[in-house]
């Protein structure tokens, strides 16, 4: 039979490692020396030469869009369907398995899967029967150390007790919650993947079935394994068998959670007679972006060390922007794409690629703006993300009390003690006379429908929501968002969410409030009227919110830009890669860059980004940016730095260009001082004015101003007026 399709485009090293006798085989190469494209061929190359039956053979990937790909390829390849052949994430197989022997792992056959938010919901409960402080014992935190016990294949057994009273706590609490997991029949991630280990481990006739049928087990990006994922690979091949795996230590960039690159190194011990082959050529980046990324990761110490090469040539070099703030950096990437397409550019391949979620919203924002369709790729766009939903519920109760969605949502977030059962007689009482849930509760406390303690915490909510609005409605309404959303305890709320995700969501809440200030400033005249009043301002800011959420992300085929985070786009390439927010504080992340460790596994992440691009990269940071709320001044990360300036472009912003940023632009908070009362200005629109009334300081001020000739007094934000004094 002819195969030489199979080796067609591979290098000689490329070649063995496809062709490689059958056994344990690591592939250790760098990034885009194509160890995804070996592995494809490999299982093409097992099915059509060695005559594995598709069902013989499981491959695991990264996400499940690398495996719908690679299935895909490999049915191109051999032009038929493989039904049999297990292909997916860790996390889809374990899950796989578990219900094919729901009975075996001691599940119910309707077990549930618990999400990360399912999963706090759950430890607070357990929490709270176990009398423990929520504040002392915040459930993200328990949630962490449970998440990291399973990854470490502990049960709540298998804790060992230090003698430290925080351990035994978590201990407890952990135990606790299994058993609640187990009498209910839920799953989180991590008990997906112990229990799949563990139903091998403790059912040799299973296992012994699975090594009979698995003889041929491949696995992509295997720097980023766990513990528990490394141990399970390991009992199902008995440490031998054709094992196939690939990975480049310098991508490991999960370490956060849980991931071990030592798992890459252990691997020739723990299977004998591994062979390792290296693959150095590039084929993905030119000579330029493959030395700024080598040049980039020597940086760190802790490396296996490769050598990555390229015959293509040098190519562009790496552009620099140090953007005048945030709103310019997401302009300038946004204008070179758009001329990107102008030119024949295809947008899907070109990625904005960012370090926090938080980032997506301004790139999205100017894209919409600009009319170029852009897809973000694992995490939800900002208006649909549960923090802003929050924050937003709260908003439009201020504005509206009937607002029962928003009721619902607000009424319990963060909890308040208002029960399933307090809930439930609001909604009959609503339902039985037609009124708003606000209404309903206002009646059952006047008329004493409620018991004294429901009474008493729903009464807070209404007070508290009337309070909100009383209080800011003279407010900007940057001011206004910024106070609900720490007066409603959102921000607290997230903020005592140690775990990842409760830091990401303050900076979305802090975000909220950035998107506030640029909304003012560029509203259109027309929707907001001559004289807005407060109340204006934030139910057109709420309407704007409502359709942003609406359908304007690009659909599924449509040619679009790719945004995502440096961690979704590991794997990846694109012609034209844009790489923002190289800042410090922002990335490498403050958190950080105090701990070697962890800054080796944020530099890692850079080199992921730079080794992303085929043909053009950019390296962009702000030297000003709205973060957390605040203004800052920016310094450009040490990784801009620690690209060899020989290999870089600063990208210079015309002269024109530049003074049109700087006026478009937020400007600091002294730009809009100095107004005074009684004093004449000159507006280019509405003329010569006098100034009536000055309110609130620096950013967010506003003046109301006396113009004869446009028909009297009207409300400016100072900053963006451009006022002139007279
Ligand atoms: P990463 O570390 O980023 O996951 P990788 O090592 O998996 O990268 P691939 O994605 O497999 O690399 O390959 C990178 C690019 O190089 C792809 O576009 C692939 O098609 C191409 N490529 C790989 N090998 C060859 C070859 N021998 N000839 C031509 N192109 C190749
Ligand atoms: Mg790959």
């Amino acid at each position: 039979m002819d195969v030489s399709w199979i080796l067609d485009n591979l290098n000689e090293p490329q070649r063995q490692a496809v062709t490689a006798p059958l056994g344990p085989l690591r592939v250790l190469a760098g990034a885009g020396s194509g160890k995804t494209r070996v592995l494809t061929r490999r299982v093409a190359w097992l099915l059509a030469v060695e005559n594995a039956s598709p069902w013989s053979i499981l491959a695991v990937t990264f996400t499940n869009k690398a495996a719908a790909e690679m299935r895909g390829r490999v049915e191109a390849m051999l032009e038929q369907p493989l039904g049999g052949l297990w292909i997916g994430t860790f996390h889809g197989i374990a899950h796989r398995l578990l219900r094919q022997h729901w009975q075996d792992s001691g599940l119910p056959r309707a077990f549930q899967i618990l999400d990360s938010d399912d999963q706090n919901r759950l430890v607070k409960r357990v929490l709270r029967e176990l009398g423990l402080d929520e504040k002392k014992w915040p459930p993200p935190a328990a949630a962490a150390f449970i998440n990291h016990c399973k990854d470490e294949m502990q049960r709540p057994a298998d804790v060992v007790d230090d003698g430290k009273p925080a351990r035994r706590q978590n201990q407890r609490i952990y135990a606790a919650y299994q058993r609640e997991c187990d009498r209910v029949g839920l799953v989180d991630f991590g008990e997906l993947l112990l229990r799949a280990y563990e139903l091998w481990r403790d059912r040799p006739e299973l296992l012994a079935h699975y090594r009979e049928r698995f003889q041929h087990v491949l696995v992509d990006e295997f720097q980023d394994t766990n513990t528990v994922q490394y141990q399970w690979i390991r009992l199902l091949s008995g440490g031998q068998g054709d094992v196939f795996i690939v990975g480049d230590d310098d991508q490991c960039v999960y370490g956060w959670r849980g991931s071990k690159v030592e798992n890459i190194q252990r691997f020739s011990t723990d299977f004998p007679g591994a062979q390792t082959l290296r693959l150095e050529q590039n084929y993905r980046s030119t000579g330029v972006i493959l030395q700024a990324a080598n040049a980039l990761i020597a940086h760190n110490a802790r490396r296996l060390g490769k050598n990555l090469w390229t015959d293509a040539g040098d190519g562009d070099p790496v552009r620099i922007y140090a953007a005048f703030n945030e709103v310019d950096e997401a302009r300038f990437v946004a204008e070179r794409i758009r001329q990107w397409t102008e030119n024949g550019g295809q947008r899907q391949e070109t990625a904005i690629l960012y370090r926090s979620n938080a980032q997506s919203r301004l790139f999205e924002e100017t894209l919409l703006g600009m009319g170029l369709p852009y897809r973000i790729y694992g995490g939800l766009r900002f208006f649909e993300r549960a923090e802003i939903k929050d924050a937003l519920a709260y908003l439009r109760l201020v504005a509206n009390r009937d607002d029962d969605p928003s009721f619902e949502r607000a009424v319990n977030t963060p909890p308040r003690g208002i029960g399933a059962r307090t809930l439930d007689l609001l909604r009959d009482a609503a339902r039985a006379d037609s009124s708003s849930l606000w209404q309903a509760a206002m009646r059952l406390i006047n008329n004493h429908g409620l018991g004294g303690r429901a009474a008493h915490a729903v009464r807070r909510f209404l007070d508290l929501i009337e309070m909100l609005d009383a209080s800011t409605r003279e407010r900007p309404l940057p001011e206004r968002v910024s106070a609900v959303i720490t007066h409603s305890g959102l921000r607290a709320m997230y903020e005592e969410d140690q775990a990842d995700k409760g830091e990401m969501r303050v900076e979305n809440l802090d975000e909220l409030i950035n998107v506030t200030v640029r909304f003012i400033a560029h509203i259109d005249p027309v929707i907001i009227g001559a004289e807005p009043t407060p109340m204006d301002w934030l139910n057109a800011f709420l309407a704007h919110a409502a359709l942003e959420s609406g359908e304007r992300q690009a659909g599924a085929g449509e040619d679009c830009v790719q945004l995502m985070t440096l961690h979704m786009a590991k794997g990846l390439e694109f012609a034209l890669v844009f790489l923002v927010g190289w800042e410090e504080g922002l990335f490498p992340h403050s958190r950080s860059a105090a701990d070697e460790r962890q800054l080796e596994e944020e530099r890692r992440l850079a080199y992921v980004g730079l080794t992303r691009a085929r043909q053009h990269v950019y390296l962009c940071h702000a030297e000003q940016r709205r973060w957390y709320g605040r203004e800052s001044p920016q310094s450009p990360s040490r990784f801009v730095r620690e690209v060899p300036e020989t290999l870089t472009q600063d990208v210079r912003a015309r002269a024109k260009s530049r003074t049109q940023t700087l006026t478009a632009a937020p400007p600091t908070a002294a730009a809009p001082g100095g107004l005074q009362p009684r004093q004449r200005v000159r507006h280019a629109k509405f003329g010569e004015g006098v100034v009536l009334a000055v309110e609130g300081e620096g950013y967010h001020s506003r003046a109301r101003i006396d113009f004869p000739a446009a028909g009297g007094p009207k409300w400016l934000v100072v900053a963006y007026a451009k006022l002139e004094p007279v």
